[in-house]
């Protein structure tokens, strides 16, 4: 296991709060805690990843999905199962007019399955590999690297129980970290067998954890009744002492498993992919059966978020405004240090899930794998590097009218530079030259193109090199391609 960084990156000590959020007092406008405005560079971020991320996934032979945000309860109820933090804690539950119990979407891999179920996909050639984007929702106490609004990119592949999927799934994750720029990675990985053996693992872990019952805090001896594969990952300290001695699932395998575990860890060293067996590793939802994995920051230190500072502040605060502790402002930054450097962060997860199908009342078995990145964390990561969204149009011509005439014949002369791919930036509502070429100068646009009076009735454009500040008059009909000749030169 790689040694855990100790360094903290320090967080900024400027007032955080917007103008809306400063408001509180007269009626709070300010944005849902947890949840976020992307703007500028960050969306730039986001919109560049997914496109990126989609781009491998086709390569690989993947297809688009996308599900509702909304589904019905009994999606998440049965399919990631009743007793799991997700279900039990952090769904965003709504009751419509109509009576219907429906949920935000926590997770991306039960909406998969119920489209899958509900298409018929089965007619189709297997397996069938599918990706998607988008904001999943959790309710959650907001820290860095975790928000209530939050964004993944996910990969599943239906119907197939061979190995060289979870293979397949586990690379593919890996490369899309990789091509993001992250480098200090680590592949967790274990396989908690399947419905014939699993239940004498978890018989043996329920042993074992009654003869340490008294070490055991609440939170773990609850979910000694509901879910014992849970105190795996517990994150209480004395569990986790309790837990490096306890039975592990790999040792308890049937001859299946096993084979199929083996083979998967087979493919990671054909790809060269270097993995940790994690005994722990249980992930926190019911429906995974054999394979499951994490793939982990290794020491890289994730950006913090003025967002996660801010909520923490605000966590420190009471009802009033006020403080609830003698210097919390200093003790919540503290916080946030601890957060948002803590050296293991899980980017990416997933695993096989062939009973999922099962639990949706499915008479056909449906074997199937899958998994998602954590699309915040990854831009948050300080090795992260942008990939250039397609659709982003730097302007290159700044679009500038004087007077009514000009005014109507605007919208017409942006139209015409769209077609010809001239992307621009203008400021319609303004009136004034002087205005107008400042803002072209602070934008730094290499050319302007003016309308005035005496252009409208001409037919006439004028347009000016920035640099040089020269300028010449071009007939309406041939500006767009004397624009063109002029950024070429
Ligand atoms: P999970 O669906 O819980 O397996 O999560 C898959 C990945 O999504 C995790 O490894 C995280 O990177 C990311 N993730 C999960 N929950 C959150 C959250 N509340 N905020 C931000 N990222 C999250």
């Amino acid at each position: 296991m790689p040694q855990k960084k100790t360094t903290t990156k320090k967080v900024s000590k400027k007032p955080l709060e917007t103008g809306v959020a400063k408001k509180k007092k007269e009626g709070n406008f300010a944005h849902p805690r947890g949840m976020r405005d992307i703007t500028n560079d960050t969306f730039y971020h986001y919109q560049g990843f997914f496109e990126k991320a989609s781009e491998i996934a086709v390569y690989y032979g993947f297809r688009p999905i996308e599900t509702p945000i909304l589904e019905r309860e009994e999606v998440f109820t049965s399919g990631v199962g009743e007793h799991t933090d997700i279900v039990e804690k952090e769904m965003y539950s709504i009751k419509t007019k109509g009576g219907d119990a429906l949920v935000m979407r926590p997770e991306g891999t039960a909406p998969v399955m119920r489209a899958y179920l509900e298409h018929g996909m089965h007619t189709q050639p297997q397996p069938v590999m599918l990706y998607y984007y988008g904001p999943f929702f959790r309710h959650d106490r907001p820290q860095g690297g975790r928000y209530r609004q939050f964004y993944q990119f996910g990969i599943e592949v239906l119907g197939t129980s061979h190995n060289i999927a979870d293979a397949m799934t586990i690379g593919l994750m890996h490369r899309m970290l990789l091509e993001s720029g992250l480098k200090h990675l680590s592949v967790l990985i274990n396989s908690i067998g399947c419905k014939s053996c699993r239940p004498g693992y978890v018989r043996d872990l329920t042993t074992y954890y009654r003869r340490h019952i008294q070490k055991l805090g609440l939170i773990d001896r609850e979910r000694l009744k509901t879910n014992p594969l849970r105190i795996l990952d517990s994150k209480d300290e004395a569990t986790r002492e309790i837990n490096a001695e306890a039975p592990e699932a790999v040792a308890h395998l049937c001859e299946a498993c096993k084979e199929h575990f083996s083979g998967v860890l087979e493919y990671l060293d054909a790809m060269q992919i270097p993995y940790h067996i994690d005994h722990t590793l249980v992930r926190g939802l019911d429906y995974y059966t054999r394979t499951v994995f994490e793939i982990v920051t290794d020491g890289a230190p994730v950006n913090a978020q003025p967002e996660a500072v801010a909520e923490v502040k605000e966590a420190g605060k009471n009802e009033e405004g006020g403080t609830t502790e003698e210097n919390p402002v200093a003790k919540a930054e503290e916080k946030v240090e601890e957060k948002v450097v803590a050296p293991r962060l899980a980017l990416a997860g997933g695993g096989r899930y062939d009973d999922l199908a099962k639990r949706f009342n499915s008479k056909r078995d449906v074997p199937a794998v899958g998994a998602t990145i954590g699309v915040d964390r990854v831009i948050e990561s300080s090795e992260f590097s942008p990939h250039s969204p397609r659709i982003i149009k730097k302007p290159k011509v700044y679009f500038i009218q004087l007077g009514a005439e000009a005014k109507l014949k605007s919208l017409e002369v942006i139209e015409m530079l769209r077609k010809a791919h001239i992307p621009i930036a203008h400021a319609l509502s303004k009136d004034k030259l002087s205005v107008q070429l400042a803002t072209a100068e602070k934008l730094s646009i290499p050319f302007v193109i003016i309308i005035g009076q005496k252009e409208s009735v001409d037919g006439t454009v004028i347009v000016r090199d920035m640099g040089s500040r020269s300028q010449e008059t071009v007939p309406t009909s041939k500006f767009a391609d004397y624009l063109k000749k002029k950024m070429r030169e």
